[in-house]
């Protein structure tokens, strides 16, 4: 946009409510510099151009009762002209009941929004009425813009007659209230467009009339009585319509039937739901709002326009609709239970790595995990007894619409092999909610690299995934470097879709394929990047200087080594998240300036330990081992998987007594609770009660 012209201009293109927006997200600076350059009292060429090509516009205007309203201008292409770069005329009337007809007095502000459906392409307006003479509608501008294709689906259009003769049209429906017909169009809606007004005595830069696109998979908008409630998306973070809605929280909505060529008018008070439950749980969602209607209009058979949908916009594929967000909602009431899940499909991503697709089986939504997250299964083979507990990283990433876990089959590993040889399509499984420390924050502007040596790739393929999401979503990719090692190229999984990530990532996501045991033939630069182990030497080779974060996932010897290197190129020890998929857990060499390490108490040279549960208790002392080990050794067998406090699988209610770590834990744990593979009794207390 600022190739265009040198243009930039003295005072701030915004008002007070689209600068308050600007400020709750951050970005009032960076709006304050983009608008001053890319919203102009002119049009540039090329948006000139383009309206003249257009079969419609979109209209957003305020009747004589300060009621907003989105309508539509249509015309074959080139019913817009534009005389010159501040003005446009327009060869079209209102549709026959349009509310569009009684707002167009000379000098009423109006917004436009020309949109391409085929192209995705949009550029928007402040206008104000110059004339109605000759059939002409003129416009002199106030303000243009360009907006980004984000949320468009794309569509082709044919005209069913011509624009001009309207043929009889059906009376305008006027209503109050919504009828099924009414809401069933707009829960099946793609797309709308939202007017919105402020009145701000004349000072054209900022009062007027404006008029937006909105869009999200069939689904996004709900209907409830008279109110539709609406998710608010990343966008330009302008915030036009909401800071409009700040000051004045008036709407106009007009939904189309694509197919039929009916068009709904309404128009209403708005609400802003700025956060809470229903916006974090709505995929994609940064807040949402509230339009409760005063009246409507509705037109049959109004366009003389239909169209075909071609695409979803990539946008719209990764948000979520208020079923989804009902079900998260609904889900969440299980968040402590097991939940029986369907696998749907399996993939070999690799000779010795499965995935597994899985969807919950009781009819509530997934709910949301972090990339990077686990999840806790429990299966029961046909040579178990009862059910046996392991963990598997989610290798979905968090916009997918199921959980995914990638598992390697371990040699003499039992649930491993078993899981292979079992979990078929169609099969269940039963999971507990996702959890666990390990994630990626996508939104942090500092580059990560992300290490994984053999199946530890599982989290770092959720977590480059979601960081390529909400680099589409948000504009914002957080820079990565994924060093991902494996022994040879037939045990590597996720080859393929690093590559295409890193392909279509535009530089903000590198790749790099180390294997340590090529095969004959294969050759560096082909088949893999380069030869060897992640040391110091490929650290320096791949890592320009910069402030990482690192995050490490693969065996304990190989995390080791990598971390060793990490420190030696002078990183923080607080710079680098690790996991361990088994016990051995990473010798960590603390930052001279980190906080001290809380000192675990000492521990009990002996204690009672009461099962409550079970109903007995017995002496413990050191030589028992940890408070699983010593449970195990008098015939309990309780849930656990890690055994090195990782994974939160043998967290255990305690009601009374006072314990200690023998290594470091980070698995989540309530008030109260305890992890009973790496707890001990603590001194001081000579009795503990466990509830097991
Ligand atoms: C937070 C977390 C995330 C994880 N994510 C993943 C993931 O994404 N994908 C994945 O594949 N795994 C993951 N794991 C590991 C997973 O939980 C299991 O530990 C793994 O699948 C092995 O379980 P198993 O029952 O097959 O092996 P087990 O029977 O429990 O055996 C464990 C290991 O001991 C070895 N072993 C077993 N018996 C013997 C024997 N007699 N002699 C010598 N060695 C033996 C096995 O080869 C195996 O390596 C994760 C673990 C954690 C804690």
């Amino acid at each position: 946009m600022s190739a265009l012209t040198g243009w930039e201009q003295e005072t701030s293109p915004f008002h007070p409510g689209e600068i308050t927006f600007q400020e709750r997200v951050g970005k009032r600076d960076q709006m304050e510099l983009s608008g001053r350059r890319v919203i102009r009292p002119y049009m540039p060429q090329q948006h000139r151009d383009f309206f003249t090509q257009l079969p419609f516009i979109a209209v957003g205007s305020v009747d004589a009762d300060g009621w907003p309203w989105a309508s539509l201008l249509v015309g074959k292409p080139g019913f817009i002209r534009s005389p010159d770069d501040r003005a446009l005329e327009l060869d079209a009337a209102p549709l026959p009941g349009d509310p569009l007809a009684g707002s167009l007095n000379p000098g009423a502000p109006l917004g436009l929004l020309g949109i391409e459906l085929s192209t995705r392409r949009r550029n928007r307006l402040n206008v104000r009425v110059a004339g109605t003479a000759d059939g002409l509608l003129r416009f002199a501008v106030d303000q243009s813009f360009g907006n980004c294709p984000q949320y468009i689906q794309t569509r082709d259009y044919d005209f069913v007659r011509d624009p001009r003769q309207s043929g009889t049209p059906a009376a305008p429906e006027r209503f109050a209230s919504f009828d099924d017909a009414t809401s069933d169009l707009i829960r099946n809606a793609d797309t709308f467009f939202v007017a919105s007004y402020l009145e701000a005595g004349g000072h054209s830069a900022i009062d007027g009339a404006d008029v937006s696109h909105r869009g999200g998979r069939p689904g996004f908008v709900r209907v409830a009585g008279n109110t539709l409630t609406i998710p608010d998306f990343a966008g330009n973070n302008h915030f036009n319509t909401l800071g409009n809605f700040l000051l004045n929280p008036k709407a106009g909505l007009l939904f189309m039937d694509f197919e039929n060529g009916d068009l709904v008018f309404l128009t209403g008070t708005v609400e802003i739901i700025h956060d809470g439950p229903e916006v974090d749980a709505f995929m994609g969602a940064e807040r949402a709002w509230q339009f409760t209607l005063d009246h409507g209009i509705r037109l049959a058979d109004a366009l003389p326009i239909r169209w075909t949908l071609n695409d979803f916009s990539p946008n719209s594929l990764i948000s979520g609709t208020w079923g989804e967000t009902e079900a998260a909602l609904a889900a969440e009431a299980k968040r402590e239970a097991w939940r029986p899940y369907r696998v749907v499909r399996t993939e070999d991503e690799s000779s010795v790595i499965r995935s597994f697709y899985l969807e919950p089986e009781d009819g509530d939504g997934l709910l949301p995990h972090e990339a990077g997250q686990y999840l806790t299964v429990r299966v029961t083979p046909e040579d178990a007894d009862k059910p046996v507990i392991r963990t598997y990283t989610l290798s979905s990433s968090p916009a997918d619409n199921h959980y995914r876990i990638s598992v390697k089959r371990e040699e003499d590993g039992w649930i491993s092999r078993h899981l292979h040889a079992a979990l078929k399509t169609g099969a269940s499984i039963e999971a507990k909610a996702p959890r666990g420390d390990f994630w990626l924050d996508a939104s942090v502007d500092r580059p990560a690299v992300l290490i994984a040596g053999g199946v530890g790739v599982t989290p770092m393929i959720s977590m480059a995934r979601h960081a390529a999401t909400e680099g589409l979503r948000t504009r914002h990719y957080r820079p990565l470097t994924i060093l991902h090692a494996a022994q040879t190229t037939g045990q590597r999984a996720f080859h393929e879709t690093f590559q295409s990530l890193a392909e279509a990532s535009d530089g903000a996501l590198r790749y790099v394929s180390l294997i340590s045991r090529p095969e004959e033939g294969e050759e560096a630069g082909i088949d893999f990047d380069a030869a060897g182990r992640i040391g110091r030497d490929v650290l320096r080779q791949h890592l320009a200087l910069d402030n990482y974060d690192f995050f490490l996932c693969g065996p304990g010897g190989f995390m080791q080594a990598a971390y060793d290197a990490i420190r030696a190129l002078g990183v923080r020890d607080a710079r680098i998240h690790a996991e361990a998929f088994g016990p051995a857990s990473l010798e960590r060499r603390p930052d001279a300036d980190a906080a001290p390490v809380v000192e675990q108490p000492p521990e009990a040279k002996q204690a009672t330990v009461t099962f409550a549960k079970s109903g007995f208790e017995q002496t413990w002392t050191p030589e028992d081992g940890t408070l699983l080990e010593f449970a195990e050794a008098h015939g309990l067998t309780p849930e656990h998987s890690c055994r090195s406090g990782a994974c939160g699988a043998c967290v255990v209610p305690m009601l009374s007594g006072k314990e200690t770590y023998r290594n470091t834990v980070t698995a989540p744990r309530g008030e109260g609770e305890v992890l009973i593979c790496s707890a001990v009794p603590a001194a001081g207390a000579d009795t503990m009660t466990l509830y097991l």
